[in-house]
């Protein structure tokens, strides 16, 4: 029997078949979703919805959080990029699935939410030092660290093929998972660097992502 929230969350993730990985499972039980969301949210912060983070961002909910992850199999000691860095909490679970010998590094556009990602993940108290959060555009990567072995794009992307930059920054045997459709409705795609293998697994609903390989600023602010 789940003894807490935050436990029965993680049941529910798992017998709704959306959390089939120990190791992600063991990630969402260790970081609480409570320190990412704020204010009147907090009553919904183990409810299976994406909730508000300010500045007209979401948190995603915890199905596609653990979803994604799942399906992303990131290993101990991988270098990953994670582009919208939002409330922290993926960055958060991505610290922890690395270890101290891997890798994070995770940009969002708006400096104020790094800010707030900052201080979330420090509310953990977990050490997540071996995650770099910064304030850019990464709709086209951040070709200073590439490759990388893993790449999740948590905000809609507008297109992606094998020519795109984010799928040059991933090493020979890298993965990549990513919103990628118009600005209301997404398809999460899974790409296999390897296989060539580009796979559609889940109808979604993401933020867009603006910038140089995102959706333009204006069409953006006219919604
Ligand atoms: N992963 C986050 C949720 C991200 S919401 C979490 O766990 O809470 C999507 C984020 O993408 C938003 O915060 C948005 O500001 C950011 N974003 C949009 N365009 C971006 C870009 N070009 N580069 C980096 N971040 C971007």
């Amino acid at each position: 029997m789940p003894e807490n929230e935050l436990e029965g969350m993680v049941a529910d993730l798992r017998k709704a078949g959306f959390l089939r990985s120990e190791a992600v499972e063991k990630a969402m039980l260790e970081i609480d979703r409570i320190h990412f969301v704020h204010g009147s949210e907090r009553p919904f912060a183990y409810s299976d919805n994406a909730l508000p983070v300010g500045y007209g961002q979401t948190i995603s909910a915890p199905t596609v959080v653990a979803f994604m992850l799942d399906k992303l199999d990131v290993k101990k000691g991988m270098k990953v990029l994670e582009v919208g860095t939002g409330s922290g909490y993926n960055c958060a679970l991505l610290s922890y699935l690395v270890g101290p010998k891997g890798n994070v590094y995770s940009f969002d556009i708006i400096s104020e939410l790094t800010n707030l990602a900052k201080e979330n993940m420090g509310k953990t108290g977990l050490d997540t030092g071996n995650c770099k959060l910064a304030t850019a555009d990464a709709s086209c990567g951040f070709e200073e660290e590439a490759p990388f072995d893993r790449i999740i794009v948590t905000a809609a992307m507008p297109w992606f093929d094998k020519a795109h930059p984010l799928a040059k920054q991933l090493n020979p045997n890298g993965k990549l998972i990513a919103p990628v459709g118009d600005r209301l409705f997404q398809d999460l795609i899974i790409f296999d660097k390897k296989s060539g293998n580009m796979e559609k697994v889940l109808p979604v609903i993401f933020v867009p992502l603006i910038g140089g390989c995102g959706f333009k600023t204006e069409e953006h602010q006219s919604k």
